[in-house]
């Protein structure tokens, strides 16, 4: 007998709810009200979009990293509670009427409010790929110690959950990360010395937060998913693959065993993933564009540039030797991708500030917390440092643009 599923609106706090995530989170709430409602928001600095968004969707209660910004917030939104400072996010986090934490905050800010939320015993959504890489291993145990999920937001992941449903981690054979391969993916190795912060801004594919941007030129961002994928889908990072698909509509394949491959595809809009991560383990209808497969014509692959394009090679290292490097990694790659779109520093520069850091840092096997976020805060220094005396190796003081 087919029994009737009551729709109950799952109860949705987003933390970086002003960035190009947090946007489509809200999207995809006025999409399917019967299934998202928003209980929480918070953001940094973004003021006046925050306030809006809490009078469009009624939200009671706020968080604003940016302390000298509170009041403005309180007296622009009189019926919400705003909660103060980096405290705020975890007190979000951990709201007894939250049933899901959305994690879409830039960087490494959302490392404790998700812990916390985890704890708290609320299922997190995670967009912001930087909490994975640096304690992926202490997210999964806590998330695995509290009974509760780590649902993937970022489209590759998702696409992954969706195909595993669940599957044991032995069968499959490997996890295959798909790349647009970003505006350089054509662009001679020779020329990639010359581009302007404009030309690595212009994503082919994908309008995102302008970090993020950056790190699809590079391809740290799919380095950084590699080591994503590592934990969320406890696959050793030999199992882990990336193969270039300009049109970003395979949003990532598993091979298993059995060398059967299932992919997820859909338009390249992150309301499909996050919807999905809010509805799991359901399916429901929305407004979002299908597919027409006649008039996409054709998907092309090709095997990526690890030579000319070293971020991958540099988080695969990481990625095996564990420990404190992938967040070594992570942070450097942050320093140097904020000196790039400050003009600082040359493209290629970014690869160079993170190979330096990693190899000088001391790797720490099985980290605390504490020494993950020692690793990061030294890291920071260290590649800041490399920023400055760019001159004894070749980069720094160049103005680009
Ligand atoms: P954006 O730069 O567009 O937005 C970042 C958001 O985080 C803003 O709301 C910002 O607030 C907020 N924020 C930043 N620092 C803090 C802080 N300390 N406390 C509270 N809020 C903070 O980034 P994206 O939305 O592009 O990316 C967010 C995360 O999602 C990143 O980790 C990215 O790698 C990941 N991701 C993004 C994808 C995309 O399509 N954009 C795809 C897959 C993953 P304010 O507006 O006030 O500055």
């Amino acid at each position: 007998m087919d029994q009737a599923v009551t729709p109950h609106p799952k109860r949705v706090v987003v933390l970086g709810s002003t960035g190009s995530i947090g946007e489509s989170a809200l999207k995809v709430a006025r999409d399917i009200p019967d299934r998202m409602r928003v209980v929480g928001l918070a953001a940094l600095r973004s003021v006046d979009k925050l306030a809006a968004q809490a009078q469009e969707f009624g939200v009671r209660h706020l968080a604003l990293s940016n302390g000298a910004m509170h009041e403005e917030l309180r007296i622009a939104v009189p019926h919400a509670q705003v909660h103060p400072g980096e405290e705020g996010l975890v007190k979000l986090a951990t709201l007894p009427e939250a049933d899901l934490v959305l994690i879409a905050i830039v960087g490494t800010a959302g490392l404790r409010p998700a812990l916390a939320a985890l704890e708290a015993g609320k299922d997190i959504a995670v967009a912001s790929k930087e909490i994975l890489v640096m304690a992926g291993e202490i997210v999964m145990e806590t998330a695995a110690r509290h009974g509760r999920r780590v649902l993937p937001v970022d489209s590759e992941h998702n696409a992954i959950f969706q195909c595993l449903e669940d599957r044991d981690p032995a069968t499959v054979r490997r996890i295959i990360l798909t790349a647009s391969g970003g505006p350089f993916r054509k662009l001679p190795a020779e020329q990639l010395g010359g581009v302007t912060l404009e030309q690595a801004l212009r994503h082919p594919t994908w309008e995102m937060g302008r970090k993020i941007t950056i790190d699809s030129a590079t391809l740290f961002n799919k380095g950084l998913e590699m080591i994503e994928a590592r934990w969320l889908f406890g696959v050793e990072m030999d199992r882990v693959d990336v193969i270039v698909h300009p049109q970003s509509i395979i949003h990532s394949m598993v091979e298993f065993i059995d060398h059967s491959v299932l992919a997820q595809l859909s338009k390249s809009d992150m309301c499909f993933p996050i919807q999905y991560a809010v509805t799991w383990p359901e399916r429901v209808p929305n407004t979002l564009e299908p597919l027409d497969f006649a008039k996409l014509a054709k998907l092309e692959f090709e095997a990526p540039r690890f030579a000319d394009f070293p971020a991958l090679d540099l988080a695969r290292r990481a990625g095996v030797e564990g420990g404190t490097l992938p967040s070594v990694l992570n942070a450097a790659n942050e320093i140097a991708v904020a000196a790039f779109l400050e003009r600082r520093i040359p493209f290629p520069a970014i690869w160079e500030t993170v190979a330096r850091t990693m190899e000088a840092h001391e790797r720490i096997d099985r980290p605390t917390l504490d020494q993950i976020l020692a690793a990061d805060a030294w890291a920071r220094g260290f590649a800041e440092e490399c920023l400055v005396d760019g001159g004894e190796v070749g980069y720094g003081h160049e103005t680009m643009g």
